[in-house]
């Protein structure tokens, strides 16, 4: 049975002996080498961290695992949150799970079809609210406050506490921490949680180096990038609509620290990364994963070599969580035939020549 987060990594998360044991089998993802972006970009090694293979499809059930056990542990029969997408969706599996109440808030009409049928399917309340995910969050944290129900957004310290098991996983898998890690920024809590987990295992000299963390923000929803808040932010890669990052201090520390940096790229080389992910690396993740990759694209061109560097692409969460996006970019035909083989040998016969 594979290990989850909470028992593989107990040494080195804030576990006592009276927190619960929660474990759906998150974590453990898999680390693939890259066969053909790692060639085209002249990388030293490129490997793609999978986050969609988590229980519900997304590196949020690393955190939420444990601030679900923590809730547990102080009493609360209830959690709450507010969402895009995948961390409502993680909150009502873990929810339904532990035999909790789940309350979740989306923004109406920003949440991908694959992440709402999974907040509905594990039977979590789901109120859809006439706003942005920043002013659902500003109402989930007043109501969890009067109400003493645990908050599971990632202001929880809990959630990053456990996502930072996915660079301990890199640094077991890799024998060492890579060079460089890409990753897409929305609330920033996962590329905190990520340097965390980094500087955690290199104290411990688990690691002799630690990365270079690389955020990418999308153009239309990059308050880090410009300095500001954005209000009305703007892009297809809904699990990064944020204009108003909750960890936004603690991401600027995690870039400088590192000696990496926070960027931006737009939502064609969002797409073209998507595509170019899927097509030829056999690799279907959510358009905002395919922001971390976006990223090193764009490093590449602007003439950084990486030819000696080890990388790491954060593959947040699995293209399966929105399937209308997926269809609306396709561009391969679709053949339609009747049931006649010597159609479907005029039609297929060329294209295996
Ligand atoms: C939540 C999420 C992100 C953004 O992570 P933050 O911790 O908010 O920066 C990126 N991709 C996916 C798929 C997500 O679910």
């Amino acid at each position: 049975m594979r290990q989850g987060v909470l028992s593989r990594y107990k040494q080195f998360l804030d576990i006592t002996s009276n927190t619960p044991m929660i474990d759906m089998g998150e974590g453990s993802t898999p680390l693939v080498r890259s066969k053909f972006i790692e060639r085209q970009l002249g990388c030293g090694e490129l490997y793609f961290k999978l986050e969609g293979c988590n229980p519900t499809g997304s590196f949020k059930d690393r955190g939420m695992v444990m601030a679900v056990a923590k809730a547990i542990e102080g009493g609360s029969r209830a959690i709450i949150c507010a969402s895009t997408g995948n961390t409502s969706a993680s909150a009502a599996a873990y929810g339904a799970y532990c035999g909790i109440k789940t309350i979740v808030l989306v923004p109406s009409g920003n949440v991908a079809k694959g992440k709402m049928a999974q907040a509905l399917a594990y039977g979590a309340e789901v109120v859809v609210v006439e706003g942005t995910f920043d002013q659902s969050l500003e109402m989930v944290r007043n109501f969890s406050e009067r109400n003493s129900i645990a908050l599971v957004n990632s202001v929880n310290p809990h959630r990053l506490e456990g996502q930072k098991s996915a660079a301990f996983e890199i640094v077991d898998d890799l024998g060492d921490a890579p060079e460089y890690l890409f990753i897409p920024v929305g609330n920033a809590g996962n590329i905190t949680a990520y340097w965390n987990g980094f500087v955690q295992y290199h104290e411990v000299e688990k690691s002799t180096i630690k990365p270079r963390m690389m955020g990418f923000q999308a153009e239309g929803a990059a308050p880090i990038v410009i300095g500001e808040p954005v209000l009305e932010p703007k892009t297809i890669a809904s699990a990064i609509r944020i204009g108003n990052p909750a960890s936004w201090q603690h991401a600027i520390k995690a870039r400088d620290e590192s000696g990496g940096s926070i960027g931006s790229v737009s939502d064609k080389e969002i797409l073209e990364a998507y595509k170019m992910l899927s097509r030829r690396e056999g690799v279907f993740g959510e358009p905002a994963s395919a922001a971390s990759v976006a990223g090193l694209i764009k490093m590449h061109s602007n003439g950084i070599d990486f030819s000696d560097s080890r990388i790491v692409c954060v593959i947040t969460g699995s293209g399966l969580k929105d399937p209308d996006l997926a269809s609306e970019q396709n561009d391969m035909p679709l053949h339609q035939l009747p049931l006649d083989m010597d159609a479907m040998n005029r039609a297929l016969g060329s294209i295996l020549e």
